[in-house]
Order: structure tokens, then sequence, then C-alpha cells
């Protein structure tokens, strides 16, 4: 089982300096791979995010939000092809880091929408993803959605409707993504969804309620590693954190990091790290009892 960081921990430019940089500290911190996010996948330095992951022996994994411009559930159908442009770029991108998972809010864009999605915006973005699907199974990539709470998306806030979605779209390499933020505010708990989806779980996002320090809010990950185990998931774990301390001005806005939670990121990782492998270890041991 793969831990994993997000790179926005570490760094909001992912210029060649950039992607170096936050795979030496994703590594020093005690993770096995790395997330960077691919908000623009046309301009990644995926040359020297290559040769960062190979210096420091690391994993990579990408995910994104989409933006209006790329918003696959528009009525507009240029935007729903520039959309899926940039999914298939990023796919691309992720094959050719050795990657296996492209994740995040690819099937809409990551906003606040004032209305709730169209019948026929849900097509759009159905259609696309199975095309994205599609592509990414012909260079060996997993597609995982990420289910996430009604403020940055109008499509899926919870497992079951994203059960739902993909019983219609049906991909084989298409599957769930959750997150312990997310479920902690649209969820009834931390247990049922990880058993609802069980084997369409195909990535997990570790966060906090505020987003800081985990173990310092009021997600109850205890709760939510025995799902894991009780499934036998065996997908990546990546932690997720964002704080004002770090900016990637696309991002950090629509996710509304307005705090700063923390400063120094490497005692955050290194503490991160660490709380997620000791969850893990100690679940383990329920095998015994
Ligand atoms: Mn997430």
């Amino acid at each position: 089982m793969d831990i994993g960081c997000h790179a926005l921990v570490w760094t909001g430019q992912f210029d060649s300096r950039g992607v170096r940089v936050a795979a030496e500290k994703t590594k020093t911190a005690g993770f096995d791979l790395i997330e960077y996010p691919l908000m623009d996948p046309f301009t990644f330095d995926t040359v020297a995010a290559r040769s960062a992951l190979a210096e420091y022996d690391l994993k990579a994994s990408a995910s994104l939000g989409l933006s209006e411009a790329t918003d696959v559930t528009s009525s507009d159908p240029a935007v729903v092809e520039a959309g899926e442009a940039l999914l298939i770029r990023a796919v691309d991108v992720v094959a050719d880091l050795g990657g296996k998972h492209l994740c995040g809010v690819i099937y809409s864009a990551m906003r606040k929408y004032m209305e709730p999605v169209s019948a026929r915006g849900l097509e759009n973005s159905k259609r696309t993803i199975g095309r994205v699907a599609d592509h990414a199974a012909d260079r060996g990539v997993n597609i995982a959605l990420e289910v996430v709470n009604r403020y940055e998306t109008n499509v899926l806030n919870t497992a079951r409707q994203a059960i739902m979605y993909l019983a219609e779209v049906d991909r084989p390499n298409l599957g769930v993504h959750l997150d312990t933020y997310h479920m902690n505010i649209e969820e009834s708990d931390m247990f049922s969804p990880v058993l609802d989806a069980a084997t369409s779980l195909q990535y997990v996002h570790v966060g906090e309620s505020h987003r800081g320090y985990l173990g310092t809010g009021s997600v109850d990950f205890d709760v939510f590693f025995k799902a894991l185990h009780r499934i036998s998931y065996r997908g990546p774990i990546t932690f997720e954190s964002f704080s004002s301390a770090v900016v990637a001005p696309d991002l950090s806005r629509m996710l509304g990091i307005w705090r700063t939670l923390w400063t120094d990121n490497d005692d955050l990782g290194a503490h991160a790290s660490a709380y997620i492998r000791d969850k893990i270890k100690a679940i383990d041991t329920i095998r015994l009892h």
C-alpha cells in the first residue's frame, strides 16, 4: 500500500524546480508516492518530474479539478471538448510519469454551483468520462472520481451518487475516490461509504476537517481506517493539507484556503506520514482479535 502526499503541501509552483523540491520533501517526510496537481497538464514539466521521481525513488499520481472553461457538464460543446482534451492530456502525463492513477474533480468544474446539474450536463459528463477512461485503459491508467462536498461540485457529493454514476458509465478502470475531509461534511458516517464503494474504491485522500494537522479536527480516522481494513483496500492513501503558507493561485482560491493552519511543512508532512502508518499498523492487528 502506497502512502502519498499531495505536492501542494510543499509548493504552489510546478516548474522544473517546483516538481523537484516537492519530490525531495515528499521522500524526506517518509512517503512512497507524490500526487502532482495537474490543473494545467499542458505546462506541467513532465521531464523534470520523471527525473525527480527516479532520483528520489518515488511513485507518482495526479489529480485536478476542472475549471469553468473546461467544465464537462457545460451545455456548450466547445467547453466540454476543451475539458476532454485537458483530461486526455492529464492521462498522458500520468502515464509518462509511470503513474497508475488520475483522480480528482474531473467530472465537472471544481467550484460552487448556484444550480443543480442539468440532465444534459450530466450526460455530457458521463460521455466524456467514458471516453477518457477508454483512453486511460490504453495507457494503463485508472480514473477515480473524487466525491467532494456541495460547495465544490453539484454532481458527486456522496459515495452512493458516485456508485450510481459508475454503474452507468461502466468501465473496468473507472472507480471511486473518497476524501475524509469531504466525507466528514456530506456522509452519514466514515464507515458506510467505504463499504458501499468496496471494490470500486481506487483512491483515498486523508484530510482533516480544517485541512490542517491530522488528528486535530473532527474527522474520525479510527473508524475510517477500520473501514479500509474491512474491505482489504490496497490502493494509494494520500495526505492532503492546505495552508495559506503555500499557495497555488488557481487551486488555493477555489478551495478557500484563507488561513494559516501550519507554516512548517516538513514537520506537517513527517507527522502525517507517521500518523497514517501508525493507524494502518494498529488496525492490521485486528486480525489477531
Ligand atoms: Mn481531496
